[in-house]
C-alpha cells in the first residue's frame, strides 16, 4: 500500500508515448479526503476505473468514476442516497494547443485534478427523495409524507413551489 493513495492516479507518460497504442489500466478506491475533496455529500469510497491509451501526440484516458453520495431531500430533509457514475474521456498532451486537453507535467500525467473536478461536478445539489415528495409542513413542521395536519398552508405552499422552480432552473 503506497503512502500516498493518489500515486495510483499518476502514470509515466514517456513510457506510454514511446509506443503509441500502449495501454495502462488504472483502478483506485479513494477516500474523499485522500483526493482533497472536502464535501459532506460524499458517502463512501470513490471508485475509479480508467484506461490510458497512448497515441502519436497524447494519451487518451477513458473510464468511469463512481461516487456514493448522501444528501438531504430538498423538501422533507430525509436523507437521499445514490451513486454518481461519471463517464470520463480526457486527453493529456505535452503541447496543450486546444484548451480541452490536460498538460503532461514533466514525465507524468496526474489524473487526480481531473477526478476531483468530475466528482465535485457530479454530486447532486438538491435532490428529491421521490418526485412527488410532499415536504415538511412549513407551519407545524411535520413530514407530510408520513402524516397530515390541519394547517392552512395555501399561502406558504406558493413560496415552496417558487423555491423548487428556482432550484430546478439551476440544473
Ligand atoms: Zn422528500
Ligand atoms: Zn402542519
Amino acid at each position: 500500500m503506497p503512502s500516498n493513495p493518489l500515486h495510483i492516479l499518476r502514470v509515466n507518460a514517456r513510457e506510454l508515448l514511446r509506443q503509441p497504442g500502449m495501454t495502462r489500466q488504472i483502478h483506485a478506491d479513494l477516500d474523499a479526503t485522500d483526493l482533497g475533496v472536502q464535501d459532506d455529500r460524499v458517502a463512501g469510497v470513490i471508485d475509479v476505473e480508467f484506461e490510458a491509451v497512448s497515441s502519436i501526440d497524447g494519451i487518451v484516458v477513458t473510464g468511469s468514476i463512481s461516487t456514493p453520495w448522501r444528501v438531504p431531500c430538498r423538501r422533507c430533509l430525509t436523507e437521499v442516497v445514490g451513486t454518481a457514475r461519471i463517464a470520463v474521456d480526457e486527453v493529456y498532451r505535452d503541447d496543450v494547443g486546444d484548451a480541452d486537453a490536460f498538460q503532461i507535467e514533466g514525465d507524468q500525467i496526474d489524473m487526480a485534478p481531473a477526478v476531483r473536478e468530475y466528482v465535485l461536478l457530479e454530486l447532486p445539489d438538491a435532490p428529491l427523495c421521490r418526485d412527488d415528495c410532499a415536504g415538511i409542513c412549513p407551519i407545524c413542521g411535520i413530514d407530510r409524507n408520513q402524516t397530515s395536519c390541519e394547517c392552512d398552508t395555501s399561502a406558504r405552499d406558493d413560496r415552496w413551489s417558487t423555491l423548487d422552480r428556482l432550484r430546478l432552473d439551476d440544473d
